[in-house]
């Protein structure tokens, strides 16, 4: 019998584990069930692939700058990363406030479900959370980011998912130190680096093997801690507003890799379908990123040089999807609380939406805690902020797998069009039109 292969058993994995949460909600303990002894199981997963994260970076990115034959290109490679993140960072938010004034979402929303809505969660503890979380990252000082940037402990910074920017920090001038010091000195500790990366990459293969089952547990475990159906099907059309926005991004994705570098764009999703179906179970590109970075180098024929270097940095700064979906959030609950907006409030939230993604941490939900900074920029009142909140969480979760699937697409999309900008891209291995 011919073999399934992997992508398709995860997608059946997450087919069954949504119809077996929809049955589970039907019978009475069914959700606790779920909590209990089914969900375990997708937590274990997600731990083993934030397990590897760190060793991966720290692994494929000294391989890849050791490789390098020069340091110059390894700042041409750093310039335009940068550069492509910020130019898709911005298109995506303005795509986001483009359509949340097309379609006004929030203007519909009747008083009777922003008071259900207002009941339901702005008291809730992960609303408050947020808002708490938001307002210790607002009182830091302006370049407290780049002095965050380097750590005083690698270990430390190691020891910490959240830390991952440090980790590239000292990954990339331990790098360019072995560059430094000549081939002869530096291949001992180079081979250990090298086989250290196939080591992962295979401990890669053999995690995706359970990713089936995986899957099938956190989406039961999505559907059984999702809200009031109805309150959902309230916010449906900002959700679709979202969502719309994001099959856009898709879109522009395919045509910037079409144009650039005449890749069957087709081909390019086929292929990142593991990655993609990873984001959208877990909601985080942190788990993903070993996923992402085994796919975009060995299938999409990007070399380690760029990959190395892009796919960490991306998964921790650039995040299409969440700068859409802050705009689009921004707009519809300034609408549906009738706070009025001018023309400037929007670039405002263009300026700080841009700002707010580089600083989500790559996890779940991260993009709602920025929000509330990006809602405070435009001087939406302090007072409101939960119920602001309060407004959109029912849905965050979903919306979350949603922009989290934009958010590795786009990252995946940069390396490939910054590793032909620098001649790094086996053509042998990529489907072209
Ligand atoms: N979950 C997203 C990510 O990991 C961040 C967010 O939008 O909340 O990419």
């Amino acid at each position: 019998m011919k073999k399934i292969a992997l992508h398709w058993k995860i997608l059946i994995g997450m087919s069954l584990g949504l119809v077996f949460g929809f049955l589970m909600l039907q019978i009475n303990g069914g959700s606790e069930f779920i909590k209990n002894w089914i969900n375990p199981f997708g937590i274990i997963f997600i731990n083993l692939l934030k397990l590897i994260a760190i060793p991966l970076i720290l692994a494929s990115l000294i391989k890849g700058i050791s490789d390098l034959k020069d340091i110059s290109k390894f700042r041409n490679i750093g310039v335009r990363t940068i550069l492509i993140f910020i130019v898709t960072t911005i298109f995506a938010i303005t795509i986001g406030l483009v359509s949340v004034n097309i379609f006004n979402p929030g203007k519909g929303i009747s008083t009777e479900t922003i008071d259900r809505l207002t009941s339901t969660y702005a008291n809730d503890s992960g609303v408050q959370a947020k808002i708490a979380e938001a307002s210790a990252q607002k009182n830091i000082a302006p370049l407290q980011f780049i002095v965050d940037m380097v750590p005083d402990n690698i270990f430390a910074a190691m020891s910490n998912n959240k830390l991952m920017l440090q980790v590239i920090f000292f990954t990339v001038f331990l790098g360019i130190s072995l560059l430094l010091i000549g081939e002869e000195k530096a291949k001992p500790l180079k081979n250990i680096f090298d086989s250290l990366n196939d080591a992962i990459l295979k401990m890669v293969d053999l995690i995706m093997q359970s990713a089936p089952i995986a899957v099938f547990a956190l989406l039961a475990n999505v559907v059984v801690s999702s809200g009031d159906p109805d309150l959902l099907y309230a916010l449906l059309k900002y959700a679709g507003v979202v969502v719309f926005g994001l099959f856009l991004m898709i879109v522009f994705y395919c045509l910037v890799l079409y144009f650039s570098t005449k890749i069957n764009p087709f081909w390019f999703l086929k292929k990142m379908i593991p990655a993609h179906v990873l984001a959208f179970s877990t909601s985080s590109s942190a788990a993903t990123l070993p996923v992402t970075m085994k796919i975009v180098e060995e299938e999409l024929g990007v070399d380690q040089e760029v990959s190395s270097f892009v796919l960490p940095v991306g998964a921790t700064v650039n995040m299409d999807g969440t700068s859409l979906y802050q705009g689009v959030a921004a707009v519809f609950i300034a609408q549906a609380l009738g706070f009025p907006l001018e023309f400037t409030d929007q670039i405002m939230i263009v300026l700080t939406a841009l700002l707010a993604s580089i600083g989500s941490a790559a996890v779940p939900g991260a993009g709602m805690v920025m929000l509330v900074i990006v809602l405070e920029s435009i001087g939406f009142p302090a007072d409101k902020l939960a119920i602001g909140l309060a407004l959109i969480f029912a849905v965050d979760r979903p919306l979350d797998m949603c922009r989290t699937i934009i958010n590795v697409t786009g990252d995946a999309m940069v390396s490939i069009v910054v590793a032909k900008s620098v001649g790094k891209v086996d053509f042998s291995k990529i489907k072209r039109v």
